[in-house]
């Protein structure tokens, strides 16, 4: 790198790594592009799709709640208000019925469709396929934890969707260097568009040929991108072990249900009993006594957040709030040894004991309804 003195703008790693991963990951087919996160890839995705909507009455990006504050915030850039619908009980992503609704509902208001591949979970795509040939709604999809994620039908996560799909290489993902973003569409076309998007809106010299900003990675970042690309097969499927032993080891909690051929798991989703539910943190502060930390993606969930109480709207979220108020998130580390999952697996168990102790003790406590939504005043919630 120091010799070609080649540091970024698309140079030879960048250029190699989008190759090595369309090989790997995506059979060779379509195109990809990296990106210096997945956030500034779904504000340039979402750019792309609304682009000739302005002035329109397309104001909407729907999206589900139960997710991280990225697409929201890559929707609010775009001057488009999120629009939240509930998920499913069952895996967790944007329930088809809540979308399905406020597509019918808004669909001429609505600019943009964002599923979240929950956790890397492999969400149908052949259904936002159909949301956009039946509504004519363009669909970005956030795969931001799915790079690495194997389909049923053994391609990775995402192979042949003709929108853009945008995988995050944050260091919490993964398929983790420290900052980086991946995007993929079987559409060569949208690709090129979003490479030049991601430079300035350069044409080929440096001509801003239309709207853009610096959404590119470094070549450094490419150098680890790469790197992780070579032995990410054994970590992902030792990854998968490690969850497959913390599922068995605790069948006090609920899990997400496997679906793809290979999830890649970022870290552990565990769903307390509900009658836990508000004892959680108490949970979670026994562990960290016991010396295990944990945290709880996505709670609060996005539509709880201050900013998006303000600036978003939403239908009735009932399973999001329950899964939000229960989800405990698990440590899950490359390095991580069984004796280390059993470790956590002893904490969790003596938390819950401790709280199953307390809840009997006081009887009123026993009686608690489980989690009550906080009030949200402020929440502009759509008949
Ligand atoms: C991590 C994450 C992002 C943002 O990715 P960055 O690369 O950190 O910008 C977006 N959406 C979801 C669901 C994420 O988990």
């Amino acid at each position: 790198m120091e010799d070609r003195a080649i540091f970024s703008n698309f140079g030879p790693i960048s250029a190699d790594f989008e190759q090595n991963v369309k090989r790997q990951m995506f059979g060779g087919t379509g195109d990809c592009l990296t990106a210096c996160n997945a956030t500034t890839a779904l504000m340039i995705a979402i750019r792309r799709v609304v682009e000739g909507e302005r002035g329109s009455r397309r104001r909407f990006a729907l999206m589900p709640s139960f997710t991280f504050a990225a697409a929201a915030q890559a929707a609010m850039w775009n001057r488009l208000t999120p629009l939240f619908c509930d998920i499913s009980p069952l895996d967790w992503s944007a329930d088809r019925a809540s979308e399905q609704e406020l597509l019918e509902k808004y669909h001429q208001q609505i600019a943009v469709v964002v599923p979240y591949a929950t956790f890397g979970y492999a969400i149908d795509l052949e259904w936002y396929e159909e949301v956009q040939r039946r509504y004519a709604i363009p669909v970005v999809i956030d795969a931001a934890a799915s790079l690495g994620t194997i389909a049923d039908d053994g391609s990775g996560f995402g192979t042949g969707f003709s929108g853009a799909v945008i995988y995050s290489m944050h260091v919490t993902k993964s398929f983790s260097t420290a900052e980086g973003g991946l995007i993929y569409s079987a559409d060569t076309g949208l690709v090129r568009t979003l490479r030049s998007m991601s430079n300035f809106g350069f044409g080929e010299s440096r001509n801003a040929t239309r709207m853009g900003l610096n959404g590119k990675m470094s070549e450094v970042s490419a150098l680890l991108a790469n790197l992780r690309l070579e032995n990410f097969g054994t970590l992902m499927a030792r990854r998968s072990h490690l969850v497959d032993l913390y599922r068995e080891s605790l069948p006090e909690l609920s899990f997400q249900p496997r679906k793809a051929h290979r999830q890649a798991h970022q870290f552990t989703s565990a769903l307390l009993p509900r009658e836990m539910a508000p004892h959680r943190g108490g949970i979670q502060l026994e562990m960290r006594r016991l010396g295990v930390d944990s945290a709880n993606y996505f709670s609060p969930h996005v539509a709880e957040q201050d900013y998006f109480r303000e600036h978003a709207q939403h239908t009735a979220l009932p399973v999001t709030d329950d899964i939000a108020s229960r989800i405990l998130t698990l440590p899950l580390y490359d390095t991580m040894t069984e004796d280390e999952v059993r470790e956590v697996v002893a904490a969790v168990k003596a938390a819950l004991t401790q709280t199953d102790q307390l809840i009997s003790i006081s009887p009123e406590k026993r009686r608690s309804p489980g989690h009550v939504s906080p009030e949200l005043p402020s929440l502009r919630r759509l008949p």
